[in-house]
């Protein structure tokens, strides 16, 4: 299947005529084509944007909100068509696709589409001064989203829908790994009446298609979820240009157990949080921390529980655990289980990084499918919490265990990384709930759950976990730029 670039409501190919591989992780192999943009390609998204901005900018509310809903509507109705899609290209169960990711991108639409009927200005009436002053949110133009490969139609949908609900046009670049979904929203678009050159997307690398975006002049403001080193990238070329960035990045997130948690709750969402979606979420809980009296206990049942887990096809109704996204990225967290397999905690106690696979640490042979990027799910006991597995993003099925004494010394780990992205705390005692929750260095912090969102809530990280918050009025403030006006009567 070829996939085109998405430019003024009509699909396009690249101007370069230059093309990448697109793979399905599940089976290892190549299953069509995806543009390989360049600037060029970029350049004619941005003038079909700036040629929409015009009108678009002043198209009504209740407009707007009609379209975003008809949107949100169109997904629903293609519920199985982009759940395959997604599940396909990412190597994600089709399962977890249909239940989450497809019904997540609708609710983004929807969501923001309701939003932005109700997104008031401010007014300041100087009372003695007969003067009042109130302030106007105007969008800002044409703005970059740009989005990664693990929640591919979710995350790309998360950014898009509250730029284009403020009125603004948008060009967009879905990660080149996972295309799918993002081409096939064009059509919908188009179908739900959004008017050519009000949302553009362009296919291809990020070193070059998703550099232009970032260093276009025209281009206002740019959205970007992905990796910590690549966002330090984003802001040194988009900073210079006073470009508004909103940047959500890497995560290392703590999962602090203690002894007084509801056990078997705990273990039901820990074994999730650790996981799902093949541990490829920047919330999953990937150093999982735990009291010193519970730590044997949930040693030996979360190892239990995680051997359980059914390896698998995406498309089989059973498959808890899928593909990873490429090859590329599996061998990526295979450097991970080698640092472990050669530092074993048993020959080396004294060595400060010593490693214990509990379970995991190897590529799995799915039948059938043996060409597929599959790795086993795997914890690994460390002994400290600065060692690599402990202080890297792996972003894949892999978690580390390791106990703590008390309250403070929690903390300390859980504090202990470049990272603040999210925190989950498992506790029933309310005082020690308030004292963390106050302390934790992260933008997110769950208490007896995991991955409940209000899309409502400000979303974002603290740290090296990223800039500015995403979800409710926080994105649309984001995408409009405020202007005082001061009358003196
Ligand atoms: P990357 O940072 O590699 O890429 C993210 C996106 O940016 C992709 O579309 C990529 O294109 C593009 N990109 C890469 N280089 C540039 C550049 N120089 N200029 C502009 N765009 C560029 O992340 P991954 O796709 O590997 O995603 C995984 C990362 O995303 C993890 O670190 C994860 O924690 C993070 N993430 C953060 C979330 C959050 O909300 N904080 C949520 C989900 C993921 P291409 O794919 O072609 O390289």
């Amino acid at each position: 299947m070829d996939i085109k670039n998405f430019i003024d409501n009509q699909e396009c190919i690249p101007l370069s005529g230059l093309w990448l591989e697109n793979v399905n992780p599940a089976i290892g192999q190549v299953y069509g084509e995806i543009p390989n943009s360049g600037a060029d390609d970029v350049e004619k998204a941005y003038q079909a944007a700036v040629a929409a901005f015009e009108s678009w900018s002043v198209t009504t509310v209740e407009q707007r909100s009609k379209i975003m809903l008809k949107i949100a509507d169109l997904i629903d109705e293609s519920l199985e068509e982009l759940a395959a899609a997604e599940s396909k290209d990412n190597g994600k169960p089709l399962s977890l696709a249909r239940r989450i990711d497809i019904p997540r991108a609708s609710s983004n639409f929807r969501f923001f589409g309701h939003a932005i009927t109700q997104f008031a200005t401010k007014t300041h009436e100087t009372t003695g001064k007969n003067t009042i002053n109130y302030t106007l949110r105007k969008p800002l133009g044409v703005v970059g989203c740009i989005s990664p490969w693990n929640l591919p139609l979710y995350l790309f949908t998360w950014k898009i829908a509250p730029a284009l609900a403020a009125g603004n046009c948008v060009v967009a670049k879905p990660s080149e790994v996972t295309p799918l979904t993002a081409y096939l929203l064009g059509d919908i678009v188009k179908k739900a009446g959004l008017p050519p050159g009000v949302l553009n997307i362009v296919h291809g690398l990020g070193g070059s298609c998703g550099q232009a975006i970032v260093a276009h002049p025209g281009i206002k403001a740019i959205s970007f979820t992905g990796g910590t080193s690549t966002g330090a990238h984003i802001a040194a070329t988009a900073a210079p240009m006073f470009k508004k960035l909103s940047l959500e990045l890497g995560g290392k997130n703590p999962n602090i157990i203690f002894a007084d948690c509801d056990y078997d709750k705990m273990m039901d969402t820990t074994v999730r949080s650790s996981f799902a979606n093949q541990g490829q979420i920047c919330l999953c809980g990937s150093r999982i921390l735990v009291e010193q009296s519970l730590y044997e206990k949930f040693k030996a049942d979360f190892v239990k529980r995680v051997q359980e887990l059914r390896i698998g096809p995406p498309d089989h109704p059973d498959t808890q655990v899928g593909a990873v996204v490429s090859a590329a990225h599996r061998d990526k967290i295979e450097t991970y289980f080698a640092e472990a397999k050669n530092n074993p905690a048993h020959d080396n106690a004294s060595s400060v990084d010593a490693y214990n696979i509990l379970c995991g640490g190897k590529r799995q042979v799915v039948q059938g499918h043996e060409n597929g990027f599959y790795l086993q799910p795997t914890v690994i006991e460390v002994n400290s919490n600065y060692c690599r597995l402990n202080q890297e993003e792996i972003f894949g099925p892999v978690v580390t265990l390791m106990p703590f004494k008390n309250e403070a010394h929690a903390l300390e780990l859980a504090n202990g990384t470049q990272y603040g992205l999210s925190a989950s705390l498992w506790t029933n005692d309310l005082s020690r709930t308030m004292r963390l929750t106050d302390k934790l260095e992260a933008g997110i912090v769950w208490v007896n759950t995991w991955l409940n969102r209000d899309l409502r809530t400000p979303f974002g990280g603290v740290k090296n976990s990223g800039v500015g918050r995403e979800g409710g009025f926080n994105a649309l403030e984001f995408f409009t730029e405020p202007k005082n006006v001061c009358i003196e009567y």
